[in-house]
């Protein structure tokens, strides 16, 4: 082989090797999170800096039974409408079944070559989005969701080496969502969306640990909604039902970066802020009941809006806390003093 040629090929070789410890790095960034919407952004900010695109997507399944991918919202670059954000691909339309015979990063225009294919409305509407490259994800023997890829931004082709790469970061990828989402229906509660209890109870262990460790602060806050037993038995359960997820979002959307919202159980939720003071824990629980103060809820089955209120107990990590059962307790005795004086308000727990 002349100098030349041999430079080519060691140039090749080098080339896979830096793709193959790219791959490599990104596979211990996607097991290093089972954070499912972190997941996302992760995955497809990989796709934007290693394929010089500015347009990724991805159309996950929202629920354990969908028959239906959803496009992720957190999706780069693509001019998407409202009308088109809602777009949803049935898991049994002929272009998935087509990528789950051959599950690799494709050209649209190859699956627009194929003539049972032009005609599905999903492969029309990937086209008319500027989509370039499919690429299914995988896990357990299915595809779990499609990765779309828009041009590259030097407008040239992608070449087979960057389809190969697609194809097993999409496999990589396929695994990872699938077990963040496995994570997120064990700990997430599905009627509010909070955390469910032994994740809470998990975390708050974890984090009662870290203040031992390094002296920071910790404070929980516990909620509990005001004669929520007269109301369901007024409005009824349903109605019941709409309230509990409106106050969770209130909880949810109050909650800083590091908090936990959780649902402790029935109509009681909690918030556990690491890091933060008592004082800083009275503000998130006024800001919370103001919000549920605040809040009107059309009721579901017609007649007057719907409003509750909302009671608060705070209490903050000290050092002789053995157990969570010592910073949980603090709290539920400020919630009863909040209950007994008056209810609709916030309490820090004082010694008696
Ligand atoms: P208080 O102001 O003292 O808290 O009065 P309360 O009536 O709210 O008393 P308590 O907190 O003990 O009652 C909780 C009620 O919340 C009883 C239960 O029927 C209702 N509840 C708990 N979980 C759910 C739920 O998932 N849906 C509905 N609709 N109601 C729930
Ligand atoms: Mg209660
Ligand atoms: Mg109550």
């Amino acid at each position: 082989m002349s100098p030349a040629g041999n430079e080519f090929v060691i140039e090749h070789y080098e080339k896979k090797i830096y793709d193959q410890k790219q791959l490599l790095e990104i596979s211990k960034a996607l097991n290093s999170t089972l954070d499912y919407r972190y997941l996302i952004d992760v995955i497809l900010n990989i796709c934007l800096a290693q394929l010089q695109t500015l347009n990724a997507a991805m159309y996950l399944e929202p629920e354990v039974d969908s028959t239906m991918f959803r496009l992720e919202q957190s999706f780069k670059g693509f001019e998407i409408g409202d009308r088109e954000i809602n777009f949803a691909i049935p898991m049994d339309s002929p272009m998935v079944h087509f990528l789950a015979e051959k599950p690799k990063a494709t050209m649209l225009k190859a699956i627009l070559a194929i003539p049972e294919l032009t005609k599905d409305p999903i492969v029309t509407f990937f086209h008319k989005l500027g989509a370039e490259v499919i690429v299914p994800l995988n896990a357990k023997g299915r595809v779990n969701g499609l990765l779309i890829l828009g041009e590259k931004m030097t407008m040239s082709e992608y070449l087979e080496d960057e389809k190969e790469f697609m194809t097993t970061l999409a496999s990589l990828a396929g695994i990872a969502v699938e077990n963040a989402r496995l994570y997120e229906l064990a700990t997430v509660d599905m009627m509010t969306s909070l955390k469910v209890h032994h994740y809470f109870q998990t975390k708050l262990k974890e984090e009662m640990d870290r203040c031992r460790k390094k002296g920071t602060n910790l404070t929980l806050l516990f909620t509990d909604i005001d004669k929520f037993k007269v109301f369901n038995d007024t409005y009824g359960h349903q109605a019941g039902d709409v309230v509990l997820i409106e106050v969770a979002k209130q909880l949810i959307n109050n909650a800083g970066k590091h908090d936990i919202a959780a649902r402790y159980g029935g109509e009681e939720f909690c918030i556990v802020m690491p890091g933060a003071t008592e004082e800083e824990g009275y503000e998130m629980g006024e800001r919370v009941r103001k919000s549920v103060e605040s809040m009107v809820v059309a009721n579901p089955n017609g007649g007057e809006d719907l409003k509750v209120t909302l009671s608060v107990g705070i209490s903050s990590f000290n050092t002789n806390d053995r157990s969570n059962k010592d910073l949980i307790e603090r709290a539920d005795k400020a919630l009863y003093q909040a209950k007994h004086s008056g209810r609709n308000q916030t309490i820090c727990f004082k010694p008696s």
